[in-house]
């Protein structure tokens, strides 16, 4: 298990980046952001600040 960040829905705000305790989300070449699931600790911090409901834990 771990959390997923849909690309389509992400507008890059780096919100989630800003509250993950472990610093998993990093931004993307292409000012997106994205989970290293070797770091995420499925806390599920991210989901509750996405503003577009883009994370998703699979
Ligand atoms: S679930 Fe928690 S540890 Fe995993 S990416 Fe989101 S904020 Fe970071
Ligand atoms: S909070 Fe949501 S929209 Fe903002 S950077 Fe993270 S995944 Fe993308």
């Amino acid at each position: 298990m771990a959390h997923k960040i849909n690309l389509e829905l992400c507008i890059g705000c780096g919100a989630c980046a800003s509250v993950c305790p472990t610093n998993a989300i990093v931004p993307t070449d292409d000012e997106k952001y994205t989970i290293n699931e070797s770091e995420c600790i499925d806390c599920g911090a991210c989901v509750e600040v996405c503003p577009t409901n883009a994370i998703t834990q699979e």
